[in-house]
C-alpha cells in the first residue's frame, strides 16, 4: 500500500514552536527521508472558519503567513503539495456522508473538542460546524487515503475518531476508505508544547506564543519574561526545573553541542537541572542560554522567512497548483466513495436498464 502523509494547520495566525516540535519538523525529516510516496500538507482556513466566522479577513491574511512558515521550515513543494482545504470542495462533500456515520454523543465524548469549547468559553452556543470539525478532518485525511499523519498529542483524539469512521464506513458500504495512523513526537515535551506563561499548550488563540517570525529581539524578551519557578527568588534559593517553562524548553530544543558553545562548565543538560534544584543558578543566565539555543535554532528560519518575502505571488501560486492536484486526488476518493455508496446514478447502467424494465409497458 502506497504511503502517504497527510497534515496541516488551521491559518489563524503565524506558526509557533510549538508546532514547529509538534509537527512541523518532523514533517520535512519524513519529507525528506524518501520514504513516502505522496505528501499533502494542507492550510486549513475552511476549518479555521468554524470557531472564526465573524472574522474571515483573520483566515484570509494568515494563509500567506502559514505558507511562508513552510516554506521558510523546509517544506518543498517539489517534494509536498501545499494546498488549501477551501479549495478542495470534495471534502465537504466527503464530510456530509460521514456525517451519518457518527453521532452527537460521541463528538460530545471527544476530549479534544470538550477541551477547545471550554477554552472558548463557547459554552452551549457552539457552532455547529465547529462542534463536527472532527468530521471534516476525517475527510481531509481520508481524502487523500493518508497511512501517516503527523501531530501533536491533542490530535490524538481526532485520528482516533478517523480510524472510527473509516472502519464504520468499510463496514457498511464495503472495504473504500484507508485507516490512518498518527504520528506524535518521541520527546514527550514536543508533544505539547506549554507557552511561555506556562500554561498547558502554547496556542496560537491564548497568545502565549513564541513564533517562527519573531525577531531577536521579540524572541529575547519573551524568554527573558518567561515563567520559571515562582518560588525561587534569590540566586541561592533552590529551584524547581518540573513545570518550570525555561527547562521545559530547553527540554525540546537544546542540544548537547550547545553547552560546549555557551555553557561549557556543565557536562551537559543533566547537570544544569542539578545546579539549579541545588540552588545558586540564577534565571537570568538559564534564560540567556535558552534565549542562544533558541537563536541557534530559529534564525535560520527567520531568515529564510524573510527572503521569501519578495516572492508572495509566486508562493500563491504555488498554492493554486497545490490546490488543483489535492483536487484531483479528492476527487477520485469521492467517486470511489460515492460508487461504495452506490449514489453514482449516472454511470450505473445495471440501474437504469432495471429500472427500464420494471416500468416498461408489458
Ligand atoms: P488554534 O489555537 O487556532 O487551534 P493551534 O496553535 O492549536 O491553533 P493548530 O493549527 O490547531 O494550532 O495545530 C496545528 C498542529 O500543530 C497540530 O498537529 C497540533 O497538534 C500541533 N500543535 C499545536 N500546538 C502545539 C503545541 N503547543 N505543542 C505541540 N504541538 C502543537
Ligand atoms: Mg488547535
Amino acid at each position: 500500500m502506497a504511503k502517504i502523509i497527510l497534515t496541516g494547520d488551521r491559518p489563524t495566525g503565524r506558526l509557533h514552536v510549538g508546532h514547529y516540535v509538534g509537527s512541523l519538523k518532523r514533517r520535512v525529516e519524513l519529507q525528506n527521508s524518501g520514504e513516502f510516496d505522496k505528501i499533502f500538507i494542507m492550510i486549513a482556513d475552511a476549518q479555521a472558519l468554524t470557531d472564526n466566522a465573524d472574522n474571515p479577513e483573520k483566515v484570509r491574511q494568515n494563509i500567506i503567513e502559514v505558507a511562508l512558515d513552510y516554506l521558510a521550515c523546509g517544506l518543498d513543494p517539489q517534494k509536498a503539495t501545499i494546498f488549501i482545504q477551501s479549495q478542495v470542495p470534495e471534502l465537504t462533500e466527503l464530510s456530509f456522508y460521514y456525517m451519518n456515520l457518527v453521532t452527537v454523543s460521541r463528538l460530545q465524548r471527544n476530549p479534544t473538542v470538550k477541551n477547545e469549547i471550554q477554552m472558548r468559553n463557547f459554552e452551549t452556543s457552539i457552532p455547529v460546524g465547529f462542534f463536527t470539525y472532527p468530521i471534516s478532518q476525517a475527510a481531509d485525511i481520508t481524502a487523500f487515503r493518508a497511512t501517516t499523519v503527523p501531530v501533536g498529542e491533542d490530535q490524538l483524539p481526532m485520528i482516533e475518531q478517523t480510524r472510527e469512521i473509516v472502519r464504520k464506513f468499510n463496514q457498511v458500504y464495503g472495504e473504500t476508505l484507508v485507516e490512518p495512523e498518527a504520528v506524535i513526537p518521541e520527546n514527550a515535551t514536543c508533544q505539547r508544547l506549554p507557552g511561555t506563561d506556562g500554561k498547558a499548550k502554547m496556542s496560537k488563540s491564548l497568545g502565549n506564543c513564541i513564533y517562527l517570525a519573531d525577531t531577536a529581539e521579540e524572541l529575547k524578551q519573551k524568554v527573558m519574561n518567561m515563567y520559571t519557578d515562582p518560588n525561587h527568588i534569590r540566586v541561592s534559593d533552590p529551584g524547581c526545573v518540573e513545570g518550570n517553562t525555561v527547562f521545559t524548553y530547553l527540554d525540546a530544543f537544546c542540544k548537547e553541542e550547545y553547552f560546549a558553545k555557551y555553557l561549557p562548565e556543565y557536562a551537559g543538560l543533566d547537570a544544569l537541572k542539578e545546579h539549579y534544584q541545588k540552588g545558586g543558578l540564577g534565571d537570568v543566565k538559564i534564560k540567556r542560554f535558552l534565549n542562544a539555543v533558541l537563536e541557534e535554532e530559529l534564525a535560520p528560519i527567520r531568515e529564510r522567512r524573510l527572503e521569501l518575502g519578495d516572492q508572495i505571488p509566486e508562493i500563491y501560486e504555488m498554492l493554486r497548483r497545490g490546490s488543483e492536484e489535492a483536487r484531483k486526488v479528492a476527487a477520485e476518493t469521492l467517486a470511489d466513495v460515492k460508487r461504495a455508496m452506490r449514489i453514482n446514478y449516472f454511470e450505473d447502467a445495471a440501474l437504469i436498464r432495471e429500472q427500464a424494465e420494471r416500468f416498461a409497458n408489458k
